[in-house]
């Protein structure tokens, strides 16, 4: 991979406020591209990934804060997207969960995590894919979980709208397939597919193990792992952000609607 291999590349990220959103938006940006930032209106937290990303080099920020729980606001967020430049990578990244059994899960949070973690992606893919089809190049880069793959107890919207992202990535992946060249680098669609990384969206599942170790939070992550993530370690958001990175190389002109594990063989079982 050179350095400043996507120098000229323009990328959306949703959710890069913070986690896994804000790491792809760094390494994107390190590599040259100019990112548009997006998540919830946090000042806080936008205040600090504008920092972030002007520590790796990039002088112009756009940060937009639509929600994407609202089919229009997501139809706006792509709006302005597109009116301010061409959008050559797209990164679904945004997401929320939540666990409880089927049978006390409230409607409200099913439709809640469908909307934000399923039909945003077909949105803004709809929206960006014409557009890096007639240039040759473009990336979309779903970032689904190992619950695309597999499932688990107590996380039916979850697992349901994981499994659908994959689905509607692969579609993505055919209908682009015959776009671009080898030297343009081709429209791929992929999803990654993570276990357990350290971030706030895994925070509450965390500290309900550890109540089972007296509060102890090293121990409960150590039997989070046991179950489910045979090496025993959780992935950063980095490590996911290189996974990103890599798809966005050219050479990565045929890898296309795949499904990649960044799991420790969670999905190996
Ligand atoms: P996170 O909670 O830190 O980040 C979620 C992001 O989504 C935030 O930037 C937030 O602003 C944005 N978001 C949430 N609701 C939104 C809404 N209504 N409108 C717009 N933006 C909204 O979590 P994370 O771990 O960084 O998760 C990122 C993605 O990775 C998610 O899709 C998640 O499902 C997936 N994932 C995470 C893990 C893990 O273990 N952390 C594992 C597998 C998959």
């Amino acid at each position: 991979m050179n350095a400043n291999m996507l120098q000229g590349r323009r990328a959306l990220v949703t959710g890069s406020v913070q986690g896994i959103g804000l790491a792809i938006a760094t390494e994107l940006a390190r590599q040259g591209a100019t990112v548009v930032l997006h998540g919830l209106p946090d000042l806080k937290a936008q205040a600090i990934a504008q920092a972030v990303l002007r520590e790796v080099g990039q002088a112009e920020l756009q940060m937009l804060s639509h929600d994407l729980s609202d089919p229009q606001q997501v139809e706006q967020m792509m709006k302005e997207t597109l009116g301010s430049g061409p959008l050559d990578i797209l990164v679904n990244n945004a997401g929320i969960q939540h666990t409880a059994p089927l049978a006390q899960m409230p409607r409200q949070r099913w439709d809640a995590v469908m909307a934000i973690n399923l039909s945003a992606a077909f949105d803004t893919m709809r929206l960006a894919l014409p557009g890096m089809m007639e240039c040759g190049y473009g990336r979309i880069v779903n970032i689904a979980s190992v619950h695309g793959l597999v499932a688990s107890v107590n996380k039916a919207p979850y697992v349901a709208a994981k499994f659908g992202l994959v689905g509607l990535t692969r579609v993505a992946a055919l209908e682009a397939a015959q776009a671009g060249s080898r030297s343009s680098g081709g429209v791929t669609a992929n999803c990654i597919c993570p276990g357990w990384t350290e971030t706030v969206i895994i925070e509450p599942q965390i500290q309900q193990r550890a109540a089972q170790f007296g509060g102890d939070r090293d121990a409960g992550i150590r039997d989070l792992l046991r179950e489910k993530q045979p090496s025993g370690r959780t992935s950063t958001p980095q490590e996911i952000a290189r996974t990103v990175v890599w798809l966005c190389d050219p050479a990565a002109h045929n890898l296309t609607g795949a499904a990649i594990p960044v799991d420790g063989g969670w999905t190996a079982q």
